[in-house]
This record gives C-alpha cells, sequence and structure tokens, in this order.
C-alpha cells in the first residue's frame, strides 16, 4: 500500500482547474495525503491568457505558485514533474527525469493541447495560446513587431502588421478584439511614428458563425464590434499553410504576416496516449459517469483531457467551470471509495459561457438557459465569474487593478518585450514575400 503516516495516498498528475480543485477538496481531510505534480511550478489563468499576450495583464496576475497555495496544508506535497509514463493498474507514473509516483488512487488532470489537425508549418510558425509561455512568446512578437516598423516603416510592405488569427471561439475573438484595441489606442500614444491605418487584423474560421454556441443575435453582435475594431473576418474560411512571413488561406489568398495566432482548436494532453486507453473524441480518455477509468480501479480522468458525457449524452465542453467541478467531484468520490460509501454520477451545475470583446464589450450567456447579454452588463459579469476563479486574493485584486486601469487608460497595461528571441525575426528567409517577389 502507498499510504503514507497512515493516510491514504492520491496521486494527481495536472495542476490547472481540475487537479487543483480536487487536491483542494481532499485537503481539507487529514486522512488524505495528496501528491500534486504538474510541469510547471505555478497554476496558470487560462482564460486570461490572451490579456496577457496583447499586454493587458502581467504574467503574474494570471499565474499563481503551486506551493503557496498549498503552504498552509501539510498533507499536499507538490512536486514539480513532466509524467511521461501512466501505469493505471499500479497507479503509478513516471517522470522522463525517472521521477515515480504511486498512490492508493490516480487522477489525470493534464488538460489540452493545440491542435493544428496537420495544417502546413502550423506548428513551427504559428503562435499558439495555451500557456503562459504561449502569451509572453506572442506578447513579444506583437511588441517586437510594433518596434521594428517604428524604426523601419518599409517593413509594413512586408506583413509586418498584418495580424493573421485562426479560429473564431472565444480566443480567436477576445486576442482579435484586444489587437484591435491595441492598434487604435497603444499605437497612437505610445508609437507614435507607427501608421495604424496599415494594420490589417484577419480573423479566419472555417464554419459560418464566430462563438457558434450563442445565438443569431449574438453572432451579428459579435461581427458588428470587432468590424468596429477594425477586424477582418472570414467566414468559410481556414488556413492551408502557414510560413515563416506568410500565410496561405484556403481560398488562396496569399498574406504576408509574422504573426499568425493559432485559437484553431485543441486535443487532449500526450498523457492521453501514454496510459494505454483508447481514446475517444479530441484524443481525450472516456470516463464513467463518476468519472473514473472503465477496468482501472481508483483511477480517474477529470478536465480537459477527459470526455465527460452531459445530460443528452453529448461530452461536455472543454471549459474552465467543467474543470474546476469534475474535480471537486473526483475528489468527493475518492473520499467516498475510501470510506466505504458509493460513489456518485458527475452532475455538471453549468452557469453558462461568456467571451470578452475589446476592453468594453462582452457577450455572456448566463445560467441553465443561457440566458444572452450584451455589452456593458456582460462585461461586468465577464469581470465578475473571472475574478471568482482566480486562485488567490492577492492574484484577484491586483487582476480588478489591471482591468480598472485598463478601461480608463488608453495604453494598457505593460508593453514588455521580454522574450527577446520571439521577437527576433529574419525578413530574409521567406522568397515568397521578398520585395522582388512581391512586386
Ligand atoms: C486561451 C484560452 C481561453 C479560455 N477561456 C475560457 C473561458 O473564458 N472560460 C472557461 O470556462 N474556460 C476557458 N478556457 C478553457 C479552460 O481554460 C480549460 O477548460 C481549463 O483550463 C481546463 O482545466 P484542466 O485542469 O483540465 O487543464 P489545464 O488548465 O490545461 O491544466 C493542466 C495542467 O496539467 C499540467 N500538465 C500537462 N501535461 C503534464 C505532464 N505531462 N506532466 C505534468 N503536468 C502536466 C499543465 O502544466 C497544467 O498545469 C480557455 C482556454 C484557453 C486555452
Amino acid at each position: 500500500m502507498s499510504s503514507e503516516n497512515g493516510r491514504r495516498h492520491v496521486v494527481i498528475v495536472g495542476g490547472g482547474f481540475a487537479g487543483l480543485g480536487c487536491a483542494q477538496k481532499l485537503a481539507d481531510h487529514e486522512d488524505m495525503h495528496v501528491t500534486l505534480l504538474d510541469r510547471n511550478n505555478y497554476h496558470q489563468f487560462q482564460p486570461l491568457l490572451y490579456q496577457v499576450a496583447t499586454s493587458l495583464l502581467a504574467p503574474a496576475d494570471i499565474a499563481h505558485s503551486l506551493r503557496e497555495v498549498f503552504a498552509d496544508q501539510d498533507n499536499v506535497d507538490v512536486k514539480l514533474a513532466e509524467i511521461s509514463e501512466v501505469d493505471l493498474a499500479s497507479k503509478t507514473v513516471k517522470s522522463g527525469d525517472g521521477g515515480e509516483w504511486s498512490g492508493d488512487a490516480l487522477v489525470l488532470a493534464a488538460g489540452s493541447q493545440p491542435n493544428f489537425f496537420g495544417t502546413q508549418g502550423a506548428p513551427e510558425n504559428s503562435f499558439p495560446l495555451y500557456s503562459l509561455d504561449n502569451a509572453t512568446q506572442l506578447r513579444s512578437r506583437i511588441l517586437g513587431l510594433l518596434e521594428q516598423v517604428d524604426r523601419d516603416p518599409k517593413l509594413i510592405d512586408r506583413g509586418a502588421l498584418n495580424f493573421v488569427i485562426v479560429g473564431g471561439g472565444p480566443t480567436g475573438v477576445e486576442v482579435a478584439g484586444a489587437i484591435g484595441d491595441m492598434i487604435e489606442l497603444t499605437l497612437p500614444a505610445e508609437y507614435r511614428n507607427v501608421d495604424a491605418s496599415r494594420a490589417h487584423i484577419y480573423l479566419v474560421d472555417l464554419g459560418d458563425a464566430l462563438l457558434k454556441p450563442f445565438s443569431d443575435k449574438a453572432h451579428h453582435y459579435v461581427a458588428n464590434v470587432l468590424k468596429k475594431k477594425g477586424v477582418d473576418v472570414h467566414l468559410g474560411t481556414g488556413v492551408k499553410e502557414v510560413h515563416t512571413g506568410h500565410a496561405v488561406l484556403s481560398d488562396g489568398t496569399l498574406v504576408p504576416t509574422r504573426c499568425v495566432i493559432w485559437g484553431g482548436g485543441i486535443k487532449a494532453a500526450p498523457v492521453a496516449a501514454n496510459c494505454g486507453l483508447a481514446q475517444g473524441r479530441g484524443g481525450r480518455i472516456d470516463v464513467q459517469p463518476d468519472l473514473t477509468l472503465a477496468g482501472s480501479p481508483g483511477a480517474y480522468a477529470i478536465g480537459d483531457i477527459a470526455n465527460i458525457s452531459g445530460p443528452d449524452g453529448q461530452p461536455l465542453p472543454q471549459l474552465g467551470s467543467v474543470a474546476l467541478q469534475s474535480g471537486k467531484a473526483a475528489a468527493e468520490n475518492i473520499l467516498a471509495d475510501f470510506h466505504g460509501k458509493p460513489r456518485e454520477p458527475f452532475v455538471y451545475r453549468d452557469k453558462g459561457i461568456m467571451a470578452m470583446i475589446g476592453r468594453t464589450e462582452a457577450i455572456a450567456a448566463v445560467g441553465k438557459k443561457h440566458h444572452e447579454v450584451h455589452g456593458q452588463l456582460a462585461h461586468l459579469a465577464w469581470l465578475g465569474v473571472h475574478a471568482s476563479l482566480m486562485t488567490g486574493t492577492r492574484d484577484k485584486i491586483e487582476a480588478i487593478i489591471e482591468w480598472g486601469w485598463d478601461r480608463f487608460s488608453k495604453t494598457g497595461g505593460p508593453h514588455v518585450l521580454d522574450r527577446g528571441e520571439a521577437a527576433e525575426i529574419d525578413w530574409e528567409d521567406d522568397p515568397a514575400v521578398m520585395p522582388s517577389a512581391a512586386s
């Protein structure tokens, strides 16, 4: 038995919303010992990555040290480890650098990774937005482009102010709105020599509407708000190829650009492929109604890595609220198991969906019936929900101050170019957009 000091031992892989929710619930029970493993020593708040990428928030506003979260709970150990092997039968996980952990229960909560759907050049040449590392790289690329155009306006002819955003879901819409604001407000205030009128934001999506799960009325609202922010929306259009200096759209259009932002889809984290189970939709792990894995007693999958069925039999969406609630529900079932009680099926309490479009506009479908609100009211709902989801009080206060500052200032938050490698561009590396080829 892997129990420690007479306590039952639970190993959790991943300290996102799901893993953290599970660990926090178990930490309240003195007869439990938790080992929380993550490849980062912090919890990252993914819904706000786009605000870091567009300089509205600082990285520290959305990343919270996992050790600090559990500083007062001696029954939770945090370990920095990237798990590469999973043995469900012995409930053991291993990291590539020789670490090994076994538990009485094992919880897989390793989240998602970007899905490039085989798009040529996208993994190497586009900027996904799935981690804090991604967000700071994108921020440095955007700021690097503005700095370079400030010194050499001719680079605009080679696509330096063209931004191509792939995917019309919340990530794509939110980042498009925020870049629109940056161009309208930050450029005139801080990059006075950059001709903002020459910037071009493309938002492409293969479907027939942005933010598909919302109503038709909402689709029009979103399209109008983005249009006012200078975003050029191309529906029914994908990105076929991404090169170092240009992107090719599915209709054949060649767009010179040094900034393709990937919000085009996600799939399960690689851990899902390493546990010997058949993978379901999106490469995710199918779970039973009580979040356990069939044939592996004591093993659970929660959050984005799991295919969790909703009341209609369809998989629940990959959302922070699904992850958090499934984490807490898995903890309840682990406790029930250890205390000889029956496990309960997971019931998701749908509090709605929302997206922010630039600084002041937002759309929210609130509650189980998804009652839609737009504009200021939705913006306030968005602020409230996201502040309440944040891990620590300090994070909440700092983020609210930043949001307030951003709402009333023209320039937004910290325009810090701290990832030199992402900002560095070899302008001669793409023959298709060299001046001689373009003319
Ligand atoms: C840009 C963006 C915007 C979003 N906006 C919203 C929104 O507005 N509202 C909403 O509800 N949801 C939103 N989501 C979705 C939401 O963030 C996810 O559904 C949620 O984060 C899933 O939680 P999780 O714990 O399952 O996974 P994650 O939050 O991805 O956490 C997984 C954790 O596992 C760790 N990990 C991964 N692999 C390993 C490994 N091999 N070894 C060790 N550790 C590992 C990771 O470091 C990470 O800490 C957004 C997502 C993105 C990317």
